[in-house]
């Protein structure tokens, strides 16, 4: 029996090394796009941003199971799509000066906290000291940012419909942050992640988040010339200009 001239052995045959050719073509795709976010999370230098995006997070999940059998830290692929995104961000992040925002998980909150939660926007810190999170306020109304500390992802989308920011400084563990600046594109955005994971009194750099609200607002410290912030380079913008 023939299917297109060829034998029915034969044409399945050739099917099969198209198959694996493909196969093995995505491969390599997905091994180039991880090679250029390493490179890009090391030298903060961006190159393809576009293409390791759509490849990062069309397989997202294959590639996380890759990491996970051979051992190794899955999160590098969350902390490589976040400094991608927060450098494809940048630019319009930084032109955003009306209602900017900073979105803080309530697992910052110490163990202890008094806080009454809002149902429209999430805890009221009162600034007790026994987290993180009355600095991070601190730092945020001198530079006219408005935190939220907000208890769930239901909350976030009450913010974005009550308060409609223009930008956004996000805080949350690398998975949920990745994922959640794959769907926030309206609102440029910059990504902060926890420093630990555990989702009870986590913790993260202030220092990270002071650096994303002086983008914006720079205050200028004791020498008088703004602090310093780590910016991105892009080697090859990936059409995004
Ligand atoms: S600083 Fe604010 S959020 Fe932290 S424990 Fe005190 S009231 Fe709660």
């Amino acid at each position: 029996m023939f299917i297109g001239g060829f034998p029915v052995s034969g044409y399945y045959i050739f099917i099969g090394k198209i198959v694996i050719l493909f196969f093995l073509i995505i491969v390599l795709f997905i091994l180039f796009a991880l090679a250029l976010g390493i490179y890009t999370v090391r030298s903060r230098k961006i190159v393809f941003p576009t293409f390791v995006l759509f490849m990062l997070y069309l397989f997202y999940s294959p590639v996380k199971w890759v990491f996970d059998l051979f051992s190794m830290n899955d999160l590098l692929v969350d902390e490589i799509l976040i400094e991608i995104q927060n450098a494809v961000n940048l630019e319009k992040f930084k032109k955003r000066t009306e209602r900017k925002v900073v979105l803080l998980p309530q697992c910052l909150r110490n163990s202890e906290c008094r806080a009454r939660c809002d149902p429209l926007y999430g805890f009221v810190c009162i600034k007790c000291g026994r987290c993180d999170i009355g600095t991070i306020m601190d730092e945020a109304e001198k530079r006219e940012f408005k935190v939220f500390v907000v208890p769930g992802s239901s909350f976030v989308k009450k913010i974005f419909k009550e308060y409609r920011p223009t930008s956004c400084i996000g805080v949350a563990c690398p998975v949920e942050l990745s994922e959640s600046m794959q769907k926030t594109t309206v609102v440029p955005s910059q990504g902060v992640y926890l420093i630990n994971n555990g989702c009870f009194e986590t913790k993260v750099d202030v220092g990270d988040i002071i650096s994303k609200m002086e983008l914006v607002s720079p205050i200028p410290c004791e020498s008088g010339t703004p602090r310093a912030t780590t910016l991105y380079d892009f080697e090859d913008d990936g059409g995004l200009s």
